[in-house]
């Protein structure tokens, strides 16, 4: 059993009120922890000690270099204890071990060091003499105490996006994950303890949105909050946090089309498309969620994805054999559910899965499935399902396709499989999504930005932009004559 307070100025502490949710594992409904509920009180608290903890320099005025070594030791201690929290991630997530400790874990090490790095370079305009007799400078600094909430799908890495260049930056923290999977983010407040980040410059708050996250986002003495999640969240913290100005950085959900030409390497981008669509059960913000197939290859392709997706092995998270887990709640899985049911009943065909599969009665279970046949203004091809339910979609067109895929509210990612190198460079031009990719889906790197257009959000995570989006710039400028009287006050007042 997990068992651990918040972390709030550097102490181990519980809810103000004494309550506590338990966390269960939502692959056999077993409770397999219990964290803080925390609410309005305890965000005042953890605010109150960020606040502290900025204006007291403890944190921004450290050199960079400082402050880089304490996000560089985080990420080794990350690879230090990196089977006890991939094991974290998927008692709570349901999550596979391999995604865990082959992916989401020493991606998260890795980035820790690199804003560990970058924290060294932040740059800007050159000092100089942009208005002649006056030497103009300028300060990159943090923008302050920033308010950071994270969904449960990749609780781990989300943290790291957005810890990693907000601290790297010089602001302090108030991060509350998600009400599911709060271990690891806990985790990471242990390690950045350790690490010897001073009190108080990384607090995390755990409970439920509205009770916490709320209260978080909308507080008068928050300056930014980050928030990777939901469309809905989002225009909700739009609203609170509307009073007081703050800022916004918004990383949210995705309906990435996946387009297959006719001359794309079939088996290549049959594979891309399971690997694409599967994983993390879905539950991914760039999965591969329309799958576009040239007409002549329909049949050919549709077959190999069917052959593939068989193969596709569900079980024990925990174990390496593993393919594909649970979702993450009832909740979910009754979504995912709700949405096969409704896109049958408007016409469109289960190829394979649909249901829950047999034998998987405890934990929230959905199979692999495959639609075809729905219509492009349809619910499933517009709305994100986050869960294993690509859905297929013929195209005769290249002006046809492109078009297609830029039809939804959505512009996170998208990727395009073709040999024909022209082809591939238009449709990066012409799709309106933050990341393409041609003739694979899903990777990323520390050092590109990572972001929406359209709904899916503004503000990058990841990459020298993203600690750019955790700073603000101040111009300093400095008269060099001493003269009382400047030439151009004579606009104001007086002759030349
Ligand atoms: P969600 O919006 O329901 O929850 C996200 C976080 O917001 C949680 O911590 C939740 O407790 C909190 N929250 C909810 N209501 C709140 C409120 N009123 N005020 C403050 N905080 C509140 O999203 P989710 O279901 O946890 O995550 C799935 C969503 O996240 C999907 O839409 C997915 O596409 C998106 N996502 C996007 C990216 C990306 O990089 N763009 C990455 C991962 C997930």
């Amino acid at each position: 059993m997990y068992s651990s307070g918040m972390f709030i100025n550097g102490e181990w502490v519980e809810a103000a009120s004494g309550k506590t949710d338990e966390i269960e594992n939502p692959a056999n409904e077993e409770i397999v922890g219990t964290v803080p509920r925390a609410a309005k009180e305890d965000v005042d608290r953890a605010v109150e000690a960020a606040r502290e903890a900025f204006e007291d320099g403890r944190w921004s005025d450290l050199g960079p270099g400082e402050r880089g070594a304490v996000l560089t030791k985080m990420g080794e201690l990350v690879e230090e204890k990196a089977e006890e929290l991939s094991r974290l991630e998927v008692l709570q997530g349901g999550k596979t071990m391999k995604l865990a400790a082959d992916g989401d874990v020493p991606m998260t090490a890795d980035q820790f060091k690199y804003f560990g790095g970058i924290a060294r370079v932040l740059g800007g305009a050159a000092t100089g003499e942009y208005l002649p007799g006056y030497t103009s400078s300028l300060r990159r600094e943090p923008v302050g105490v920033v308010a950071q909430v994270t969904p449960w799908n990749y609780p781990i890495m989300m943290a790291v996006w957005k810890l990693g260049p907000a601290l790297a930056a010089g602001n302090t923290v108030v991060i509350k994950p998600a009400p599911w999977t709060p271990f690891t983010t806990l985790e990471i407040a242990r390690i950045a303890h350790e690490a010897g980040m001073p009190a108080g410059v990384l607090n995390v708050v755990t409970g439920r949105g509205q009770e916490v996250g709320e209260p978080l986002v909308s507080h008068p003495d928050i300056d930014m909050v980050a928030l990777t999640g939901s469309v809905e969240t989002a225009t909700r913290i739009m609203q609170v946090a509307a009073p007081t100005v703050k800022r916004l950085h918004f990383e949210l959900g995705g309906k990435a089309p996946f387009i297959v030409y006719e001359d794309a390497d079939i088996e290549a981008a049959a594979q891309g498309a399971v690997a694409g669509s599967f994983i993390n059960t879905g539950q991914d913000c760039t999965a591969a969620a329309r799958i576009y197939v040239q007409r002549p290859i329909w049949d050919e392709f549709i077959a190999r994805v069917s052959d593939l997706t068989a193969t596709v092995r569900l079980g024990d998270p925990m174990e390496r054999t593993t393919d594909m887990g649970p979702l993450i709640n009832k909740d979910q899985q009754d979504r995912v559910l709700g949405f096969i049911d409704r896109a049958q009943q408007q016409g469109a065909k289960v190829l394979i899965g649909g249901g829950v599969p047999e034998g998987y009665d405890k934990g929230y279970w959905v199979e692999p499935t495959l639609i075809s046949g729905a219509d492009q203004r349809s619910e499933i091809v517009q709305h994100e399902v986050f869960g294993p339910v690509p859905t297929f979609l013929p195209f005769e067109t290249e002006d046809e396709v492109l078009a297609k895929a830029n039809d939804v509210t959505y512009g996170l990612a998208a990727s395009v499989w073709t040999r024909d190198t022209f082809k591939s460079l238009r449709a990066a031009k012409a799709l309106r999504f933050g990341t393409i990719w041609i003739n694979d889906h899903l990777p990323l790197s520390p050092e590109m930005p990572h972001g929406g257009f359209k709904q899916s959000g503004f503000g990058k995570d990841m990459s020298m932009q993203s600690l750019e989006e955790y700073t603000i710039t101040k111009h300093v400028m400095a008269e060099l004559s001493g003269v009382p009287r400047k030439d151009w006050y004579y606009v104001v007042f007086g002759d030349e």
